[in-house]
């Protein structure tokens, strides 16, 4: 921890941070500013009252202190990429991580240390040089920080675990601007709410990942008409729900693209795509994941083994900067003919060419950590599904957002319960405690008493600090 922090007044609130802020200052006016208050979903056009551009834990620790003794809003920006736009904020102090994408890594011990504004890109680009990654998201400009903090799904998830199963320590400036490492054995309360609590119990500059051995996979994609969809997902149900670790499928329902591979005749058409990625030996992969298809035959499909940078970016031109976003997602107890149905009747009702409903068989190494060993819930969640709208014109945002809310609720028999943290957007009073449950929300308000009493950091799917109503 860092020595007693000198008292910073109103007062001397300004002075104290030109003297010691080593990075750069943007306010409304400069040249940069609208730049980096933009963040991904082109839903949030905030204007902060200042842009901290921090260097490092020392920069973190001044802006933190600055804005608690202006008595400003802080947010915290690592990627940009929240649905929600949680970081980014009206009048707030606005805490960028960006310029700190520094990753350090240890092939043998096979860790890596990445800086708190990585995107996930970053890392891959320092670790796959070693033939190793650390599991996360499946769009390479997502931040790490984000992520991480609330979880980290991603296509290696069914075989390692979240991302936030990877974190060993984490270097963390508190909401009082100390500065603090949370391993298992010293602030082993705080690690334990790093690994899914999200952004509420400090900034962390640094993460300490575990890294997995990763090489080329085996990658196949089928698409099908709306009207043989029935059949191939009864198939996709069947098929990976028995899968071992090594495949992931992945069931996308959108309007088809005009790619080469797709037949003319189902372009721009509602359409089915499942995807089967095969993980051990890229020679058994055609073995693998042709059975996915044995249900229903697609129209077309496209084979191919790739390596893993490659299949890591392969989602990044799909959800571009700056478009409009409104995602609902849920957990699904079960993909029955209950379900299905409702799901491809949102599919027809799809307006936009850019939205997408996608779906995914959970389970594996996500559940095989115990329960109690991280902040993270619902492990054992069967499905998760995302009802994601996209499109550009601002005129069309009601009509957009209400086939989003529509196609998670009209699900609602079929609700596992609770919701990832990380795709919570525009929800009503409580969704944050029910997603973590009673238990876990209170443990997390606890910890947030200890670490963030006055709930600086509040510009998140916040957790009010409350004393653990048990001692
Ligand atoms: C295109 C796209 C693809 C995605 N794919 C996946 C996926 O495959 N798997 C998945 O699990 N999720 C995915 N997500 C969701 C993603 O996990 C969240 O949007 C996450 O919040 C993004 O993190 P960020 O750092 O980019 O976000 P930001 O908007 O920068 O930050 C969001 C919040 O995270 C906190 N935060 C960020 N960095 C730090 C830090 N260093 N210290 C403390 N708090 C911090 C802050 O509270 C902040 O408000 C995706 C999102 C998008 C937009």
């Amino acid at each position: 921890m860092t020595d007693v922090l000198e008292p910073v007044s109103q007062e001397n609130a300004e002075p104290f941070l030109r003297n010691h802020f080593k990075g750069s200052l943007l306010g409304p006016g400069d040249a940069a500013y609208d730049e980096v208050r933009a963040v991904w979903n082109g839903m949030h056009d905030r204007r902060p009252s200042l842009i901290a551009r921090c260097t490092g834990a020392a920069d973190v620790s001044v802006a933190l202190r600055y804005a608690t003794a202006s008595g400003r809003a802080v947010t915290v920006r690592g990627g940009g990429h929240n649905v929600a736009g949680t970081s980014v904020a009206d009048d707030a102090v606005m805490i960028d991580l960006s310029l700190m994408n520094g990753v350090d890594v240890d092939p043998g011990t096979e860790t890596a240390r990445a800086q708190g504004g990585c995107l996930l890109r970053d890392v891959d680009a320092a670790t796959l040089a070693h033939g190793l990654a650390c599991p996360a998201g499946v769009v390479s400009h997502t931040g790490l920080g984000g992520l991480a903090l609330g979880g980290g799904y991603g296509w290696l998830a069914r075989k390692w675990g979240l991302t936030c199963d990877h974190l060993l320590a984490a270097e963390v400036v508190l909401a009082d601007g100390t500065v603090v490492e949370a391993t298992e054995d010293d602030h082993a309360g705080l690690l334990w709410g790093l690994r899914g609590g999200g952004g509420n119990l400090g900034v962390v500059t640094r993460f300490t990942l575990r890294l997995r051995p990763v090489g080329p996979v085996h990658h196949h994609t089928g698409v099908f008409p709306l009207d043989t969809a029935v059949a191939a997902l009864a198939g996709y149900r069947e098929f990976a729900e028995k899968q071992g670790v090594d495949l992931h499928a992945v069931a996308t329902l959108k309007r088809a693209g005009h790619h080469d591979w797709i037949p003319r005749r189902l372009r721009g058409l509602p359409a089915l795509f499942l995807t089967a990625t095969w993980f051990g030996d890229p020679a058994e992969g055609p073995a693998r994941t042709a059975p996915l298809f044995a249900a229903a035959a697609p129209d077309a499909t496209l084979t191919r083994v790739m390596s893993f940078a490659e299949l890591q970016a392969l989602g990044d031109h799909g959800e571009p900067h700056g478009n409009r976003y409104y995602t609902k997602s849920c957990y699904l107890t079960d993909l029955t003919e209950g379900p299905i149905a409702q799901l491809l009747d949102s599919t027809r009702e799809i307006e936009s060419p850019l939205s997408a409903i996608d779906f995914e068989y959970l389970r594996g190494a996500i559940s095989d950590v115990a329960d109690e060993d991280s902040a993270f819930p619902r492990r054992d969640a069967p499905y998760i599904c995302t009802v994601s709208a996209q499109w550009t014109d601002p005129a069309e945002d009601p009509a957009h957002a209400e086939w989003s809310r529509r196609g998670v609720a009209r699900l609602a028999e079929w609700h596992y319960g609770g919701a990832y943290v990380n795709y919570l957007q525009d929800e009503r009073p409580g969704k944050v405690a029910e997603v973590y449950g009673t238990a876990r929300y209170e443990r997390l308000a606890a910890l947030k008493h200890r670490y963030d009493p006055d709930n600086v950091l509040a510009g998140n799917q916040n957790i009010p600090p409350a004393a653990h109503p048990h001692g």
